[in-house]
Order: C-alpha cells, then structure tokens, then sequence
C-alpha cells in the first residue's frame, strides 16, 4: 500500500505551532515511507476564512521546507497532476459533497432535518484503533444518546466539517490520518461515515498536544505559538525543523540535534510519545546557536542577507566581497538572525545615530584629541589591514599614556554607532580607511 499522508489546517486563524508540527509529522512519514504529501486547504468556513492565513499556511510550509507533492490547483482531486503543485481547496470542491450527500440521502443513510441534512449516526460503540492513543472505545454520551445524529449539511446549504473532511480523505485516498489529538472526539463520527460510504477508514494517529512551559494549554496569543515568530523572529528553518521533530518524536538516544535525512530514515508513527509536549524555548535557542554556528558560509551569507534585507539594508549596492567581508566579522557571534541589523548595519549605511550611553561615556570633551590623534595615524596607514590598526592604536595610546580602551570605545562609538558589534580591527579593515577616516571626522565635529 502506497502511503498517502495530508495536512489539512483551516484558514480561520494564523499558522502555529502546533499545526506546522502535525505538518511536519505527515511530511516526515511521507517521506520516510516513499509516499505522498496531501496539502489540503479546509476552507469551507467561508465567514472565518482569510486569504492572508491561506498565505501564512503556504509561506510557513515553504520557510521549513515542507514541500508538498500534488494538488491541482482546479481542486479536482481525481489524481495526481504532476508539476501542478498548488494544494487542494475544499470550497474548490463542492460538487463533490453535494454528490456524496445525495448518495447518502438516497441510500437513507442520511435525511433532511429542518432544511439541513443529518446523518444517521451509528447507536453502536466505535472502536478507533490508533497508532499512538491505541484503541480507544467511544460510546454515545448521555446528550448523543438522545440524538445521535449529527448534521453535515446546514440549513444554509454549506457542507459542515466531518462530512468533508472524510469525502476529502475518501476522495484522495488518504491511507494515513495524523493530525492533533483535539480530533479524536470527532473520529467516532467519521469513522461511521467512513462506513456509510462503504470504504474502510484510514490508520488514525492523533498526536499529543504542545503545552506551554507551564503546563497550561498552549493558543495562539501564547509566546512562541504562532509560525510567523519565527519566521520574522531571525530563527532559521533548520532549528525550528529539528525543534519540533522533538515535540512528542525522540530518536530514543538522548540526542537532540539531529540532521533531518535521519529523522526521515527513523520517524515511525509508533514511537510517537503519547505524553503531551512542552513548549521549551530555551532548548530552541541552543539550536539555533548550534546551527547557526555552524553553517557553511554560503548558508550563512543568504540567511544574513535577507535578514538585512527586511530590515531595509539593500547589500546589492556594494561589492560582493565587501558584503561577504563584512558578514564574516558576524560569524559565530549572533544567534538569531534579526539580531544581524543591529549588530552589522553600520556595514551598510554612513549615517548612523550614536547609542546615546555611547556618546555620555565615550564622546567626552578629554577624548578628542585623543580620537583626532588616532585618525592621524589611522591616516598615515597602507595597507589599512587589522593587525597594522592595531599596532598603531596601541602606539598611540602609549604616546597618550593611557590604556588602549581609552581609544577603542569611542573609535568604535565612531565607526559603527554601536558600544559593542565586531572586533574592532577586523571591522576596521572592512570599512576601509575612506569610511574610518570620514566616520572618524564625522564622529570628531560631533564632540564640538
Ligand atoms: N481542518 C482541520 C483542522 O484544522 C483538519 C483536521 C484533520 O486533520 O482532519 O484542525
């Protein structure tokens, strides 16, 4: 059997990250088994539905790398259409449910209710055999016992969610049902249209739901829930991946970081935990430190460019050497990427404001001629490279008689607006003596 996974997340609210997670979990089975990824758009809620959390589903999806596989845009789900990967969109699809409900009324497995439609559920216990609950009994409550029959069309004619999420699975014969185990009091109920439509159901695997640190359960006000921190929050996809493999998944050896070919070699739907997972943000931020550090150089120059790029440094106007020059004084010394125009603007743009703390402790009446010494000799250099500014600094400083940080901060404070950044020689020879020298003037008519 060729196995079929889908991700099917309504559009109602903004990606989390409980939903990349279940995302996540079906790509990796997917792709662990040869099968195939289903992105499904559940948007039959027209009233709650935004265009701007469908692009949220699909931007996110994209950032982790989460590709899916088929899903001709027609929303025709007759097969796969190679090359055509826009996902499937239920509202694309009501031909479909009105004929599958058409075939249960017909069958009078179903019938009309005050203008809706109600199917005629099961009286009997349903048992739902799940890859990670196990085998769990559901039997009416007292409320369903008195009217088990649940509405699947409404009395305005839209089809309601447990009918078309099961034509869906049914129709784009889903082999595999993993989603958050918020689902599973509605399982019963698709399990016995599932029945109706005379077709077993699929495997069901509900996994367990993502606390916060404090054990509370998690929404999408809490820190850290919705994708999009992460996306704008300079975290890198890699990081976040490894992170939530490790949401209620363990490779059973105690290892956290792990390259993401493994986990699709190991990831199996039994050993999935059954323990609710906590939200750890502290274990997230060491991974990313972790991968952060150690990226290739290339990785690293396009994570750091486009996090300039948001944040309105356009680096194309300089020379690539110099770009890549200047980004490697920022190696191993930020761990989240939207730190990086804070910490490297001064790279990209000549006008700058000082930090106000800087200009009280640095920019002093004693230090300018101090600072106007230093720019003569900085003047005097050629080649203008880290180890010569160094030696000229420290010469200066002992002809001053005072220690080589009497001259560092406010060089510094002059050449990059900052009180802390690079190391200062490195940046130095970066900028070139034009810029220190005009940033070093700049920086001395300001001390008056
Ligand atoms: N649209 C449902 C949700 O977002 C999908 C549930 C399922 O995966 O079956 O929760």
């Amino acid at each position: 059997m060729k196995v079929r996974v889908r991700f099917a997340p309504s559009p109602t609210g903004f990606l989390h990250i409980g939903g990349a997670r279940t995302a996540l979990f079906n790509w990796l089975y997917a792709r662990h088994t040869g099968g195939t990824f289903v992105l499904r758009i559940e948007d039959t809620d027209v009233a709650r539905n935004t265009q701007a959390a469908v692009n949220v589903i699909l931007d996110g999806l994209r950032w982790l790398g989460l590709e899916w596989d088929e899903g001709p845009i027609t929303g025709d789900a007759t097969g796969p259409d190679k090359g055509d990967c826009g996902p499937y969109f239920q509202s694309h699809r009501k031909a479909n449910y009105r004929a599958r409900v058409e075939a249960l009324l017909s069958r009078g497995l179903a019938y009309e209710h005050e203008g809706a439609v109600k199917f005629k559920m099961t009286r009997e216990p349903v048992v739902i055999h799940d890859a990670v609950v196990g085998d769990v009994r559901r039997e009416l409550t007292d409320r369903e016992a008195a009217d088990p029959d649940f509405v699947i069309v409404r009395s305005d004619g839209e089809p309601v969610f447990h009918l078309v999420n099961v034509v869906d699975d049914l129709e784009m014969n889903i082999t595999h049902v993993i989603r958050g185990e918020d689902h599973l009091s509605n399982t019963a109920k698709h399990i016995a249209l599932f029945r109706a439509f005379g077709v077993p159901s699929p495997q069901y695997a509900h996994i367990p739901l993502i606390l916060n640190p404090d054990g509370t359960k998690m929404s999408k006000r809490d820190q850290g829930a919705l994708m999009t921190a992460y996306m704008d929050g300079g975290f890198v996809p890699e990081a976040v991946v490894n992170y939530l493999c490790l949401l209620s998944w363990s490779p059973k050896d105690n290892r956290e970081k792990l390259p993401l070919a493994e986990v699709v070699e190991r990831f199996d739907l039994p050993q999935i935990l059954r323990a609710n997972a906590r939200f750890d943000r502290d274990k997230l931020l060491w991974l990313q430190g972790e991968y952060a550090r150690e990226f290739g150089d290339d990785r690293f120059y396009e994570l750091s460019i486009h996090a300039l790029g948001r944040a309105g440094f356009d680096t194309n106007l300089f020379p690539v050497d110099y770009v890549k020059a200047a980004l490697d004084t920022c190696k191993g010394k930020i761990k989240l990427f939207n730190e990086l125009p804070g910490y490297a603007g001064f790279y990209f743009k000549d006008e700058f404001d000082y930090t106000p703390d800087g200009v009280k402790k640095d920019f002093i009446p004693e230090n300018k001629p101090r600072l106007q010494k230093l720019r003569d000799a900085f003047a005097g250099l050629s080649p203008f490279i880290a180890v010569d500014l160094e030696i000229a600094l420290k010469r200066v400083a002992g002809e001053l008689g005072v220690k080589a940080g009497v001259l560092v901060h406010p060089a510094r404070l002059a050449c990059t607006g900052n009180t802390a950044g690079p190391s200062l020689y490195h940046l130095l020879e970066v900028l070139g003596k034009d810029r220190v020298l005009l940033r070093l003037d700049r920086a001395l008519a300001r001390m008056g």
